[in-house]
């Protein structure tokens, strides 16, 4: 089959079998742009299904660029509450103020311009380009990068690099519908070419597949190591709350509240009380009370009652729920 055979296959496939997504309404295209703009950041590390409920709050509430860039900042984060990777919404933010200021209020449509902006990395600003403005570039998200894999049997530690991926995906051609061929490429990866039990009789490349024709679709990938760090983790409990702190030390949750706490090297024997993963680290967290408090001048106190009643990260939230089960 040739690139362009391919490409026609699965523009077939994707004008009959497409999901109809919030952002893929018929709009303008100054709002499609901008709807792109908040879904792909939305999409970072989060699922189509998670992002859909979160996506309409978030249009209904800031219905463009220009609300985006004045918008308060807690009222920003609750909205992006349960997402996670609160970083993105910072950047979003930043985005639209560079957006407005340095481009006249326009989404540039440049590739390289694109990843100038706050947040938006290779990845991002290849889908934004596509999506957005129909230009010919083929985001390799996880979707597609699985259809790749299966389709051409990569399973070897140098077919799977980043850099490899980016060559190979050229068997799947280009075409003038750009915007509409990286969407269709992702949904046949979400739909058809599922990470378990792929439905290969659906799928409209199925003649030249090699993973269909061994009969093995298992995939690989490159190890990442996850960092051990391990932390002395504060509690200072009063009148029945917790202390929290806003975050100005570690790199993570940055200006977020957090538990007072200290990162230490591993001591001998070390026992840790909870275990929890955050971006890429492995955090052992051991567990002190104290019942001197420290002044301290960002200082919050939380009620774990009604715990839903404020903005905090997961991460915060989680520790809590450890705390007040193990009373
Ligand atoms: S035939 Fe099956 S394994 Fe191959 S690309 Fe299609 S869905 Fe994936």
């Amino acid at each position: 089959m040739n690139n362009q055979i391919i490409a026609n296959k699965i523009l077939n496939w994707y004008d009959i079998n497409k999901r109809t997504l919030p952002w893929r309404k018929q709009v303008s295209s100054k709002k499609k742009q901008y709807y792109t703009l908040v879904s792909e950041f939305m999409l970072q590390q989060t699922q189509v299904a998670t992002v859909i409920p979160y996506f309409k709050k978030f249009i209904k509430n800031i219905p463009d660029l220009e609300t985006l860039a004045t918008f308060d900042d807690q009222k920003l984060v609750k909205l992006w509450e349960g997402l996670g990777y609160y970083s993105r919404v910072r950047n979003l933010k930043k985005t639209a103020q560079v957006v407005i200021k340095d481009f006249n209020k326009n989404i540039p449509s440049n590739f390289l311009e694109l990843k100038s902006l706050p947040g938006i990395g290779d990845y991002t600003a290849s889908a934004i380009s596509a999506i957005a403005f129909n230009k010919p570039y083929i985001p390799l998200d996880g979707n597609i990068e699985r259809v790749l894999k299966r389709y051409l049997y990569l399973k070897k530690e140098h077919q799977i690099t980043k850099e490899n991926l980016h060559e190979e995906k050229k068997i799947f051609g280009l075409t003038t519908r750009s915007s509409d061929y990286a969407q269709a490429l992702m949904e046949l990866g979400a739909l058809i070419c599922k990470p378990i039990n792929p439905n290969c009789d659906q799928c409209p490349i199925s003649v030249k597949c090699i993973s269909l024709k061994k009969k093995d679709f298992v995939l690989n990938k490159i190890k990442k190591k996850n960092k051990d760090k391990y932390y002395l983790l504060k509690v200072f409990k009063k009148n029945q709350k917790y202390l929290l702190i806003k975050n100005t030390e570690f790199n993570f949750l940055k200006n977020f509240d957090i538990f007072p706490m200290q990162e230490i090297i591993k001591p001998k024997n070390f026992n840790k009380d909870l275990n929890i993963k955050l971006s890429n680290m492995n955090m052992n967290i051991k567990v002190e009370y104290n019942n001197e408090v420290k002044p301290v001048t960002t200082q919050n106190w939380i009620d774990p009652k009604n715990l839903h009643n404020y903005t905090l990260p997961t991460f915060t939230k989680k520790i809590v729920n450890y705390l007040e089960n193990h009373k």
